[in-house]
């Protein structure tokens, strides 16, 4: 019976452990990705991934590029 307790326990420790690795390793990813910031000074609104250093059109939904603000 204290065996199985034990075991227990340590399955539920390593559980929580895991589950706050695993949170922790998610919140530097959505920090990683906020603070990266994409190159081009011209960017879709609309998809923030399509980026081109001149004016243009978005290469997905044909929208005018806008320019970054550069003072944030
Ligand atoms: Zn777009």
């Amino acid at each position: 019976m204290i065996m199985r307790r034990y075991i227990l326990i340590v399955a539920v420790t390593a559980l929580t452990l895991g589950f706050s690795a695993c949170n922790s390793s998610a919140q530097k990813d959505a920090k990683t990705i906020e603070t990266a910031k994409p190159k081009g000074k011209y960017y879709c609104t609309m998809h923030p991934e399509i980026t081109s250093d001149k004016p243009g059109t978005c290469s997905k939904c044909g929208m005018d590029l806008a320019e970054r603000d550069t003072t944030k």
